[in-house]
């Protein structure tokens, strides 16, 4: 038989501002489903769809719990306009008054991302059940904003609502979020009264929250005390300690986890792979990337972005590039590492190309796109491209510039010699200049040797930052560089009565899965004596080929034949000796430098890439340099 049913009703009836007017279509009368057959229901296919739609019009007369299965196929499919329709149809049956009715509407808004329409549909319900409560507090903290979930659950306490291990778990999401630690703690003495302590999902939230907050202390405490553990409270762990910068205690974990069983998921991947970014460790990044392959998350867009990242910190862009270009699906986050990639490698014209292409395909930029656009054209010297991109920000996209925005464009004229450009660029910013806008400048000075304007920027940034010893350094770098040395000692004489010391120069480069790090002059290697007369060689080698050392950038008052020894046992040397020594001949050399590679060093280097034949990468704060037969990919610009 055919019936046809059909209902308009206006949403506003029930609060709802949108004056969408749902309408249940001719459907036909199909087999109506009952609770038993929720599990197939649930399911999404599009046979399971044409059921929901069929067995709406005997919803209205019959079996209120039809209701159930029928939204819970909209909240897993998403499904938010058929969602609405039945919405409409409970009004019209008059079971939208049921609290187990109204109950899972609002359950279907929050996990269908409507968060204003679950609210309006919670705050018009009366009486509410502990259990619809739980689940705004859920919704609020999947799609934000997280601070309504603390107040909820606040409201929840007083109310002395029964909570359980789904409240728990939500809130303390929420509190990780936006790093609420006062409020997590609350919670956490909350789940000790109500014993919940012990159920693993509120214990792994527990460890995610305290790992978010940086209290990673408290994090390992309660993992320590869980009575058994899965992937979230590992993951959570591990997270902790690569956002305090315990690399190396994050990858021991994670090995532990593997050994223990776990199976690491899509965010555990994701945070890994940073983590070898961070300590720039290629090899065991590759494993852990074909462990990825094999599970299947390497498809997973954000797991993606984070290994494009892995890739392009360890220098090697071309896999980055491939990986790239594998993902079945590219969101922001991976199209923005990408593009900076590019240009930390030298790739200005791929990176340009790579932003055209987002646009093209129809991506929004955000601000982190455009602050990657920027200081691609500030690696390059691209001035005008640079200026061009700042002002379409705005005007194409109406995203305000931050600082970092006002930074880039300065490094970009700072660098290209445009330095009175620069000063006056910051006269005009709109706001305060932060500390990265004068470190721009002062970096700038130093290249340039502006002593002036430099020493305008150094007052700026220690007025910021009293303790700020980095831009003292680049101040009496500039003195030493003019042969300044009555200045240098100044100086020098400030830091000392300030007690600020001189961050330590050190290169760094992985071996098997192992990291030799190398301060100047270091004579703790136990290999020290075998690179000392590696090196010894390679000098010998390059003045003959006509290398003379640039003495220029010893930064101490001592005569010139010193100042050459020196120059010879800086870090960066002494780990490519290390590296040319214990690699095949035909391997690349990734080094890694925690400071800016001096001018002697990458002369040096690109002597040594021609004399040896191998391609060098060295990484330091401001790039990549590729050295490869006598050149760089900077084109000694950076
Ligand atoms: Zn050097
Ligand atoms: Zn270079």
């Amino acid at each position: 038989m055919l019936v046809t049913v059909r209902c308009r009703i206006k949403f506003k009836a029930i609060g709802f501002s949108t004056s969408a007017v749902a309408s249940v279509s001719e459907v036909f009368l199909g087999e109506i489903p009952t609770l038993e057959d929720e599990e197939k229901l649930v399911k999404n296919t599009e046979a399971n769809k044409q059921q929901c739609v069929n067995a709406l019009p005997k919803c209205i007369v019959a079996d209120y719990n039809s209701y159930r299965p029928l939204l819970q196929w909209c909240v897993n499919s998403r499904a938010i306009a058929e969602g609405k329709q039945l919405h409409a149809h409970t009004i019209v049956s008059g079971f939208v008054y049921l609290p187990f009715i109204s109950n899972n509407l609002v359950n279907m808004y929050a996990k269908c991302g409507i968060i204003e329409d679950a609210r309006k549909m919670f705050d018009k319900m009366f009486p509410r059940q502990p259990i619809t409560w739980t689940t705004m507090v859920t919704g609020y903290a999947q799609n934000g904003p997280e601070e309504e979930a603390l107040k909820l659950f606040a409201r929840m306490q007083r109310a002395a609502m029964k909570l359980n291990n789904y409240t728990f778990p939500s809130v303390l999401k929420a509190s990780a979020a936006i790093r609420a630690l006062q409020e997590g703690m609350q919670i956490h003495s909350c789940i000790l009264k109500t014993g919940y302590y012990l159920d693993i999902f509120t214990g792994s939230a527990l460890v995610d929250m305290y790992a978010k907050c940086r209290v990673v202390d408290d994090a390992k405490k309660v993992f320590d005390e869980m009575p058994e553990r899965n992937v979230v409270s590992w993951s959570g762990l591990i997270t902790g300690c690569a956002l305090n910068g315990q690399n190396e205690e994050a990858l021991i974990l994670f090995r532990q986890a593997l050994v223990d069983g776990v199976k690491p998921n899509d965010y555990t991947f994701s945070t890994i792979y940073s983590v070898c970014a961070n300590v720039t460790i290629l090899d065991y990044g590759r494993q852990i990337h074909c462990l990825g392959v094999k599970s299947g998350y390497d498809v997973y867009s954000f797991v993606g972005s984070s290994l494009v990242g892995m890739y392009a910190k360890c220098g090697c862009i071309e896999d980055a590039r491939q990986v790239f270009d594998k993902l079945p699906k590219r969101n922001l986050a991976a199209w923005n590492a990408m593009i900076i990639a590019c240009g930390q490698h030298g790739k200005a014209e791929e990176a340009l190309g790579l932003f055209s292409q987002f646009e093209i395909s129809g991506m929004i930029p955000n601000d982190i796109t455009f602050l990657c656009v920027l200081s691609v054209c500030s690696h390059a010297g691209l001035v005008d491209e640079g200026q061009r991109f700042f002002d379409s920000m705005t005007r194409d996209y109406c995203i305000s510039p931050r600082p970092e925005h006002y930074s880039c464009i300065v490094d970009l004229l700072g660098r290209s010699g445009h330095l009175q450009e620069a000063d006056e660029f910051i006269k005009q910013m709109p706001m305060e200049p932060i500390a990265s806008v004068w470190g721009a400048l002062l970096g700038a000075c130093r290249m340039h040797g502006n002593m002036e304007l430099g020493k305008l920027a150094a007052e700026k940034l220690s007025e910021m930052d009293p303790y700020n010893a980095g831009a003292r350094v680049l101040l009496s770098n500039i003195y030493a560089a003019a042969g300044r040395w009555d200045d240098v000692a100044k100086v020098r004489k400030m830091m000392r009565d300030r007690g600020l010391k001189k961050e330590t120069g050190l290169s760094w480069i992985g071996l098997k899965s192992k990291v030799h790090a190398f301060v100047s002059d270091d004579d703790t290697h136990p290999q020290i004596e075998e690179i000392y007369a590696k090196l010894k060689t390679l000098n010998d080698q390059m003045e003959a080929a006509g290398y003379v050392p640039d003495t220029r950038f010893v930064l101490h008052d001592v005569e010139e034949e010193q100042k050459e020894v020196l120059l010879g046992f800086h870090s960066e040397k002494i780990a490519l000796a290390f590296g040319l020594m214990s690699t095949p001949i035909d391997t690349t050399i990734r080094i890694m430098k925690n400071l800016r590679v001096c001018g002697d060093c990458h002369n040096a280097i690109k002597f040594i890439s021609k004399l040896v034949k191998r391609e060098i990468i060295v990484r330091d704060t401001h790039r990549f340099h590729h050295f490869k037969d006598g050149v760089c990919s900077c084109r000694d610009y950076w």
